[in-house]
């Protein structure tokens, strides 16, 4: 990109889902993953810093649209992300975003961005840093059952940042499984495509579980969870949308990001409000243990916060510098005085 000249600092950088794969091509699926776990890492540990609410949902009969904001001293972020279980079923994503990241300074938007990939990327890098403070040590295999549009990106998170080596795969429709073990052909994972969710787990120190459907589903049932186990329970991500049964709860420490969010939207919407969770910025302060015990079983009760997605959305936003990976977009009104917006329409005839 050539240097701005003062009519582009009206403009502002839009990233296009076609730029936000170019980008991703060019740093490299894995190091994108790598350095966003990196970045929201450091906003976990000063969460202090940052204003939080529980994102603003309109539920509907067929899914949910929701607004996710935070902000720094610094900036301010949002996302609009979509759930709509239903929608794959009709040609349509599950999920889709679109952020923007603005300044506090003035209030100008720096950055517009698409986030259906950008979610994907920061769910599995949140997910996959969050178990390395969970998982047990030398994990190797997880299971993943959901193989919808998030399977590929949580497998290659764990494979970068927990290490592990082989994938097991399983989906109610055979050709979602069959999609993901072709995608992961030639990643470096041992991929194991299973006709079950008890077949799934077998030998699994790790299981994601990364469904969608609007009811308080089963996919997991206790007797399927092992001593030692971590959970990674992505897909239980609004009030009667869930995924585990009771019993695994009960049984597991429970990691979540933001209980007044999570205690809403994620599984442990089936316990009792006051039931003892950790917030996993505590975990990384080293102000809250995280696996004690190689027989404990973690769960991380991961529904998504705002603060994941401000990190995603600087990340963007620091990336893009000195690149062509955006088009300059006209959304600020820039008249030469400030205060002759009016003039500025006038002239415009
Ligand atoms: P998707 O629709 O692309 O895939 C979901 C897959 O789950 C489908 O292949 C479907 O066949 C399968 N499935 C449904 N019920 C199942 C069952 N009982 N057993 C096995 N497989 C089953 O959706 P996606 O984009 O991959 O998202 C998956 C889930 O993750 C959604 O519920 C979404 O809301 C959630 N999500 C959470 C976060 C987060 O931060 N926690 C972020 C993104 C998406």
């Amino acid at each position: 990109m050539s240097k701005p000249t003062p009519s582009d600092l009206a403009m502002v950088p839009f990233v296009s889902v076609d730029n936000m794969m170019r980008l991703v091509h060019a740093v490299g699926l894995e190091c994108v993953l790598r350095e966003l776990a990196d970045y929201i890492e450091s906003d976990f540990s000063r969460w202090q810093e940052f204003d939080k609410t529980p994102r603003v949902p309109s539920h509907s009969k067929d899914g949910v649209i929701e607004l996710m904001p935070t902000a720094d001293a610094e900036n301010y972020g949002f996302k609009y992300v979509n759930g709509h279980p239903a929608n794959m079923k009709r040609g349509f994503q599950t999920v889709t975003a679109f952020g923007v990241l603005s300044a506090v300074s003035n209030g100008y938007p720096i950055l517009f961005t698409e986030m259906t990939i950008l979610t994907a990327l920061r769910t599995a890098a949140t997910s996959a840093l969050m178990a390395k403070y969970l998982a047990p040590k030398g994990a190797r295999v997880m299971a993943m059952i959901g193989n919808g549009a998030q399977c590929e990106f949580q497998a290659l998170a764990f494979k970068e940042i927990v290490g592990i080596d082989t994938v097991r795969l399983y989906d109610i429709d055979p050709e979602a499984t069959a999609k993901a073990a072709k995608n992961l052909q030639g990643t470096g994972l041992k991929v194991v495509s299973c006709s079950s969710a008890e077949a799934v787990v077998e030998g699994a120190q790790i299981i994601t579980t990364c469904t969608a459907d609007k009811q308080n589903a089963t996919v997991l049932t206790d007797n399927m969870v092992g001593a030692g186990v971590h959970i990674n329970a992505i897909g239980g991500d609004c009030p009667g949308k869930t995924e585990l049964h009771r019993d695994i709860l009960t049984r597991s420490d429970i990691f979540v990001e933001y209980p007044p969010q999570t205690r809403v939207e994620g599984e442990i919407q089936a316990l009792a409000d006051d039931h003892p969770v950790t917030e996993l910025w505590q975990v990384i302060r080293g102000e809250a243990e995280g696996r004690t015990d190689p027989r404990q079983i973690t769960l991380f009760d991961s529904v998504g916060f705002a603060i994941e997605d401000f990190s995603a959305l600087l990340y963007v936003h620091a990336k893009i510098k000195d690149t062509d990976f955006f088009e300059p977009l006209d959304m600020l009104a820039d008249p030469d005085d400030p205060r002759d917006l009016f003039g500025m329409v006038n002239r415009a005839k």
